[in-house]
């Protein structure tokens, strides 16, 4: 993806992008879980802290082997198309047992109840990254708005709304990437100003206006939408 260098206060960048802590390391934003090798080029990293850096990666897996089972309809890695999901499921029993056990049939269809905390916890910290890379906001604290919603279950005014947000009011910081996007191409390109990191795997749209806000797409099954005031 194209990546735009940032000028903004480089303060903000000091810091653990999750837990504002000392950082030492640099941690993918998107995790390389979520995209299919090749990876694009430059993808956005954010300053972390060792803990923040390794303490999600059994929960990202467990969220990405979770969308590739839910699209597929099972737990069978024989029968995931998406590479990495069925290789980590075929090498994980205990992580295929747990999504396996989340597996009910309600009215001749299979569904999964998704761990909420660990997937939560992820999105959360995606949304975190987001902000800092592209708003060069520290949001490294617990949202005031948090949800997440397969996109076929939106109403079409839902789905309508999520995919076109409202243009900020307040234009980001002097030298963030947000705000060199928004120099470039023109105020109007905030309205749908999608960032997509690997098609059909993953993109983003970082705001702020109201509040700090994140939209994120997953593999074009889930919606995640995370805020802060
Ligand atoms: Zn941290």
């Amino acid at each position: 993806m194209d990546q735009l260098s940032n000028y903004g206060d480089k303060r903000t960048l000091a810091y653990c992008a999750f837990c504002s802590g000392e950082t030492g390391t640099r941690d993918h934003c998107p995790s390389r879980v979520f995209l299919d090798e090749p990876y694009p080029k430059n993808l956005p990293v954010v300053p972390a802290c060792s803990k923040c850096n390794a303490g999600f990666s059994l929960d990202e897996e467990y969220f990405a082997c979770f969308i590739s089972c839910v699209i597929a309809g099972t737990t069978n890695p024989d029968e995931i198309p998406r590479e990495k999901t069925k290789r980590l499921l075929a090498e994980k029993p205990l992580l295929r047992a747990r999504i396996d056990k989340a597996r009910a049939v309600s009215n001749g269809r299979t569904v999964f109840q998704p761990e909420h905390d660990r997937i939560s916890g992820v999105v959360i910290k995606l949304a975190q990254g987001h902000a800092l890379f592209e708003l060069h906001e520290s949001c490294a604290r617990r949202p005031d708005n948090f949800a997440c919603v397969p996109l076929e279950l939106m109403g079409e005014q839902e789905r309508f709304e999520f995919e076109n947000p409202q243009g900020s009011e307040v234009w980001p910081e002097v030298g963030s990437r947000a705000m060199q996007r928004l120099v470039e191409l023109g105020p109007g390109t905030q309205r749908s100003g999608w960032l997509e990191v690997q098609p059909d795997r993953y993109r983003y749209h970082a705001s702020i206006g109201s509040g700090i806000e994140i939209r994120i797409v997953i593999h074009e099954y889930i919606g995640c939408l995370v805020w802060w005031k």
